[in-house]
């Protein structure tokens, strides 16, 4: 895969497969969030490692469910273990569990994540990946759990950003490394048309 534009395959895909629903959706259904393709996955892995080459990593974390596939295959890559952060309705999880409140984009409810303690370390340089960002509530989530285990944040892999959401420039204005590999200027409901932000190759 070029440098250049490492990623022209998985903008080619989002064009072809991607689907604009109401309430600015994005169905990938076909091979991120329902079918996966694996091939496409491992070219996703080797991006990220190229992009997070400079940064000591020792964990990635995502959330589950639909990052879990390309964590994994971001974690062959990077040789390091994979946590995810479960979704719970249970309230009031006590001691052994680092907890946040997301609100969830796509469902429009709040609910709580996850994480033993006993995966997330204070010594660990964490890597959070996920395969949407758009008002970046699930990564904020992820962010607070990294940190009140004070461990050190590495930085964030995204695979498709949804750019016209204000996610991506709050976690990009706090300083944090942010990565995404598709970045989507616009898409129209009615065209189906998908506009990408070229700075994002
Ligand atoms: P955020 O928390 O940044 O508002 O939204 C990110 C999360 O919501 C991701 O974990 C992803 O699962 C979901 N999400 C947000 N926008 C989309 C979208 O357009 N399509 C899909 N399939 N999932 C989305």
């Amino acid at each position: 895969m070029r440098e250049e534009n490492g990623m022209e395959l998985l903008k080619e895909r989002i064009r072809k497969d991607g689907k604009v629903k109401e309430g600015n959706v994005l169905k990938v259904d076909s091979f991120l969030n329902h079918q996966m393709d694996i091939g496409l996955f491992r070219e996703i892995g080797k991006e990220f490692k190229r992009r997070f080459a400079g940064e000591e990593i020792t964990k990635i974390l995502t959330i589950e469910a639909s990052g879990i596939g390309i964590a994994c295959i971001a974690g062959e890559e990077f040789g390091v273990p994979v946590v995810f952060a479960k979704k719970t309705q249970t309230k009031n999880i006590a001691g052994e569990v680092y907890t946040a409140r997301v609100e969830s984009y796509t469902h429009g409810r709040v609910y709580d994540i996850i994480v033993s303690k006993e995966f997330i370390r204070k010594e660990d340089k964490v890597l959070l990946i996920d395969d949407f960002l758009a008002n970046g509530k699930a990564l904020e989530g992820l962010i607070q759990i990294v940190e009140e285990a004070g461990a050190h944040l590495a930085g964030a892999g995204i695979v498709i950003e949804k750019g016209f959401q204000p996610g991506g420039e709050k976690i990009r204005t706090r300083g944090i490394h942010l990565e995404s590999l598709a970045i989507i200027e616009s898409m129209d409901e009615s065209t189906g048309e998908i506009r990408f932000r070229e700075s994002a190759c």
